[in-house]
């Protein structure tokens, strides 16, 4: 059987940033389902297919091979192929991922790939619905949390390492968009679990909420 650590929450909580640091600490494979939702925006975007197409998006389904990958220590996601870690950072994918992740067919091909990740290796997997909806029964399941303000900021410094330029007006309307979708929606709805462990991060730094997390599971995995 192998270990799960399921790490939830809203975007720009650092669960992304933590869950990198922890997998290598740990040695537990990070598999970072939101650039997978990310992947299916951006394969609906190049293949011009409009975001309130859903049956077209659900075709595209079939078409598409998305792999997570580790070179050179670093979590990288690929879609056909393709390194497209940094692509599906952008703001297009950026605006319309949340309607995509709303589609039932994408999730359950998505959850499908997630859990056939899980198969055979110890992972840490980050999301939204992982917790309640993709794995249960995951052996440590942390919520984590911050307030809307700390998230926009971290986000602009997310972009700024990434060369990405959007204000702070738009990412903070970004983000109160998809936060309403993702709690909104009926499958996979972003929620805490009744047993997960809630972390408001907001006035913690990285180091410490890796450092609380890692006492977690290595109290679990013992
Ligand atoms: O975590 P990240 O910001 O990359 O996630 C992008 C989007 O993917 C989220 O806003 C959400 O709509 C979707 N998502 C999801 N379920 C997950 C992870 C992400 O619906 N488990």
């Amino acid at each position: 059987m192998s270990f799960i650590v399921a790490i939830d929450g809203p975007a720009g909580t650092g669960k992304g940033t933590v869950t990198e640091i922890i997998s290598k600490k740990l040695n537990l494979t990070n598999i970072g389902t939101g650039s997978a939702y990310r992947c299916v925006a951006l394969a609906a975007i190049q293949n011009n297919i409009p975001i309130t197409d859903t049956k077209g998006i659900i075709d595209l389904l079939d078409k598409i091979k998305i792999e997570f990958k580790k070179v050179n220590n670093k979590d990288l996601i690929y879609l056909n192929g393709e390194d497209v870690t940094k692509r599906v950072r952008e703001k297009d994918v950026a605006t319309t991922v949340s309607k995509v992740s709303l589609i039932k067919e994408v999730r359950f091909k998505l959850n499908d790939i997630f859990k056939a990740q899980a198969e055979h290796q110890d992972v840490i997997m980050e999301g939204r619905d992982i917790g309640t909806y993709v794995f249960p029964n995951a052996d440590v399941k942390i919520f984590l949390d911050a307030s809307l303000e700390e998230r926009v900021k971290r986000r602009i410094k997310q972009n700024e390492e990434l060369g990405i330029k959007m204000s702070y007006k738009e990412i903070e309307t970004n983000m109160k968009q998809r936060d309403k979708d993702d709690k909104e929606r009926e499958i996979g709805a972003l929620k805490k679990a009744e047993d997960s462990i809630y972390i408001d991060s907001s006035n913690m730094t990285i180091e410490e909420v890796v450092k609380e997390i890692v006492d977690i599971i290595e109290k679990k995995r013992t």
